[in-house]
């Protein structure tokens, strides 16, 4: 789907930059090297996002081994792939080839193991992996997986000449590819040409961040440049974010609602209380948990 549109909602006050987050350097899976962008120390501060991982790479030693089979519970992992391919398995007998511009959005819920693999031996692999929790209520829900090709995914392009992905929410009229009720998240990749502005309405009590992974781009007059992650402030009146490209731009834009629960992560899981995380680690020990 493609349009134009003519309507930028007016944004009165727009959001100010918080702070400026670099992510760190790190391996996981089988060897995969990644920078953490959204780390657990900010998962308070961004609820109800949990993790944001970027990875690109020319060198096929930094990919090529993948993520073999591992385990999830508790929360959705939504996987962006802007270069490259990658196969998918899963114990609830799902499989998918995510490649250039698709999205695979994986609820683990009450557990899956599953595979990331790399279908490539050369060339550049690039995307994002974003953790969205669970609310309490639906954390041991069935799991649930979808991928849906670039050609699939909700996609405008804005009179000032900014090219908007939807891959969750809404934006200017157009519906992402997934909704959810509990956490309305907003997921948005928007390729902004030197000098456009985009503007997006925004919640106030919603936490959000913007990921620049190309050029460098203006928040309120805050410079923000590649590779690093502007966490948005929450003032009460605020109504939305302006976007300005300093430069030729690629930038994600990811909002939510916060739950307010607690939060307890044992790597790979995610729950509420040590409890439930001593409970799905005996799930996994014995083969319960998918
Ligand atoms: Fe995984």
């Amino acid at each position: 789907m493609t349009q134009s549109t003519l309507i930028i909602g007016p944004i009165h006050h727009p959001r100010t930059v918080e702070r400026l987050v670099v992510g760190k350097a790190t391996s996981d899976g089988a060897g995969v090297k990644l920078t953490r962008v959204l780390a657990q120390s900010l998962q308070r501060r961004l609820d109800p996002f949990l993790m944001l991982d970027a990875f690109g790479s020319h060198n096929p030693e930094d990919y090529i081994a993948g993520f073999p089979d591992h385990p999830h519970r508790g929360f959705e992992t939504i996987t962006y792939m802007i270069a490259g391919r990658m196969r998918h398995r899963d114990s609830a007998g799902h499989e998918g080839l995510l490649e250039n511009g698709g999205v695979q959005w994986m609820t683990a819920g009450r557990g899956v193991i599953h595979s990331e693999i790399p279908q490539q031996e050369e060339g550049v692999m690039e995307g994002f992996q974003l953790w969205l929790n669970l609310p309490a209520r639906d954390k041991m829900t069935a799991p649930w997986y979808r991928d849906f090709a670039a050609a699939e995914l909700p996609h405008f392009v804005t009179d000032a000449g900014v090219a908007a992905t939807v891959i969750a929410g809404e934006s200017h009229g157009v519906t992402g590819a997934v909704t959810r009720a509990a956490t309305a998240p907003l997921y948005l990749d928007l390729h902004l040409p030197a000098g456009a502005c985009f503007a997006q309405p925004l919640p106030a009590e919603h936490n959000a961040f913007v990921y620049v992974y190309r050029g460098e781009i203006g928040i309120a007059g805050s410079p923000v440049s590649a590779q690093h992650l502007a966490i948005l402030a929450n003032d009460a009146q605020a109504d939305g974010v302006v976007i300005e490209a300093a430069t030729d731009a690629k930038v994600l834009l990811i909002a939510g609602r916060p739950l307010n629960e607690p939060i307890a992560q044992y790597g790979p899981f995610v729950m509420n209380t040590e409890q439930e995380i001593y409970q799905t680690l005996n799930d996994f020990r014995d083969g319960r948990l998918a």
